[in-house]
């Protein structure tokens, strides 16, 4: 990998606490290439102390960097953010190699987290407090808002770079100091991030990197810590659940990005050829691991063949392998665990009476690899419809009745994103504001930008990122009552 950088020292393998880079009491644990199964390199493997002292030094750091004005955080986050675009090729590169999605797609990833390193770089001069007319003659009333303190990271490995970026941004932006914890499966991302930072003149222990393998130990240390003032997830929403419960103890802010199950609903009066574009990419981006994936595809019934034959055809003509290969749209997916749920999702759909329509395979390029797959026929007693499948399977659902399919959608314990795709004004309003999920898309397939409120509702998560609110969560109220 590191060959085919142009700045090797961005491949770094030890963690990053304090300004310095250390290696780990535990030794080191492989990244392994997903496309092709070989180990890329060995990475510091942190103990459950180390991550305590991470804690320790960004607590001491953070009390300096608060005192600093928003202007000044602002001047060293965009110089951060110049140095990931200026070496986002090497940050695509190394993404991909880690993670399995197309080059392209990659480097697309690191614009948009940088994306919020810009926008809330340019917030940190906007955190606005407030006064508000007292409720006696001598009686003044402040409202100030403060960072919250040290915010500790869990992130996911399906967008190694932008999930990191994201929370770390507001945090900073807002004064607090960061301790992240990237996913096992795609410490280099986070690792490149943080020899960033250091160029970028992120004062040492303000942003730190504590890669370990052991998860669960690092959240215990995260949620029992009382340097640790700001818990901030993505994942699965049984971890989510799990860190909500330790959290509790401390009494601890959390931020929660947790599973979706999206539907996608195609009405009659659809632009199809939109419509098909919108669920390619909604549901075959990052290969169909996104927690913004379309999970389940209902189409009415006036244009539900035509749609199948054109979303078919448009899934043939992707081209699956190995992410770095030129035009790849489609690489593998992050393990063999992934392929084998994918797998039992068709296996279950079609014991219930789905049919395949196309793929339905493991590729034949190896056994992290599955062919695109569409299944018709789909119903709403299959697991597609109550789970997240996040893989290449785009199971269609057929339907009549507009209150009936908002019934479907809304019939799942998740809230995160859903679309829809219609022409008639009234029916875009009513299905816009009936459908219970945090994040609606209207007649378009992708909805991420740092500018939006990005976030869930029911058991999708708590809290948001990007957008002028995403700083809320790193910040807290405190009001001051003058007498005067
Ligand atoms: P995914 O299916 O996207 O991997 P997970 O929720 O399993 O979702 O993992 C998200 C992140 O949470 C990963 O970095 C993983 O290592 C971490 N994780 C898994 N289990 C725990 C746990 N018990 N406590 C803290 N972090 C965990």
């Amino acid at each position: 990998l590191k060959s085919i950088l142009k700045d090797p020292e961005l491949l770094a393998t030890q963690a990053y606490i304090g300004g310095q880079w250390v290696d780990g009491d535990n030794g080191t644990f492989p990244v392994t290439n997903p496309a092709r199964g070989d180990v890329l390199t060995e990475v510091a493997d942190l103990s459950r102390a180390q991550v305590a002292g991470a804690i320790a030094q960004a607590e001491a750091a953070q009390k300096e960097w608060a005192k600093l004005t928003g202007k000044e955080r602002a001047g060293i986050l965009r110089r951060w953010f110049d140095l990931m675009m200026e070496n986002a090729e090497d940050l695509g590169k190394i993404l991909t190699a880690e993670q399995g999605k197309p080059l392209a797609e990659a480097i697309g990833e690191v614009g948009y987290g940088a994306s919020f390193i810009e926008f809330f770089g340019e917030q940190a001069k906007r955190v606005y407090g407030e006064t508000i007319p007292g409720h006696q003659r001598d009686k003044r009333i402040m409202v100030l808002k403060q960072p919250i303190g040290v915010a500790a990271s869990i992130t996911p490995w399906n967008f190694p770079n932008a999930m990191i970026t994201r929370k770390a941004a507001p945090a900073l932006a807002a004064g607090c100091a960061f301790v992240a914890r990237p996913s096992e499966e795609t410490p280099l991302s986070a690792l490149a991030l943080a020899v960033l930072a250091e160029r970028a003149g992120i004062p040492a222990g303000v942003f730190n990197v504590v890669p370990s393998v052991n998860a669960s130990e690092i959240g215990k240390e995260f949620c029992e810590n009382p340097g640790v003032r700001k818990l901030t997830f993505t994942g699965s929403t049984q971890v989510g659940r799990i860190l909500l419960r330790q959290a509790a103890d401390q009494v601890m802010k959390c931020s929660m990005e947790l599973g979706g199950n999206a539907p996608f609903i195609v009405f009659d009066d659809a632009d199809l050829d939109a419509a098909i574009e919108g669920a390619m990419m909604c549901k075959f981006r990052n290969n169909g691991q996104t927690c913004v994936c379309a999970n389940r595809i209902y189409v009415q019934a006036g244009v539900y063949d035509a749609f199948a034959a054109k979303l078919k055809a448009a899934t043939e003509a992707l081209s699956v392998g190995d992410g770095l290969a030129d035009g790849v749209t489609t690489g593998p997916l992050i393990n063999d665990k992934a392929v084998a749920k994918v797998q039992d999702h068709i296996a279950d759909a079609t014991a219930k009476g789905g049919q395949i329509l196309t793929g339905g395979q493991p590729h034949d390029l190896g056994s992290t690899f599955f062919q695109p797959t569409i299944v018709t026929g789909v119903t709403q007693d299959m697991k597609v419809a109550q789970e997240e499948t996040f893989g290449p399977l785009a199971p269609l659902f057929k339907f009549e009745d507009e209150d009936d399919v908002i019934a479907m959608a809304n019939d799942t314990i998740f809230g995160l994103a859903s679309y829809f795709y219609a022409k008639d004004l009234s029916r875009v309003y009513k299905v816009a504001e009936a459908l219970e999920y945090g994040i609606v898309g209207v007649n378009t397939g992708i909805i991420s930008t740092e500018l939006g409120p990005f976030g869930g509702v029911k058991q999708s998560g708590l809290g948001r990122e990007g957008s002028h609110h995403g700083m809320e969560d790193y910040l807290e109220m405190k009001y001051v009552c003058l007498s005067v």
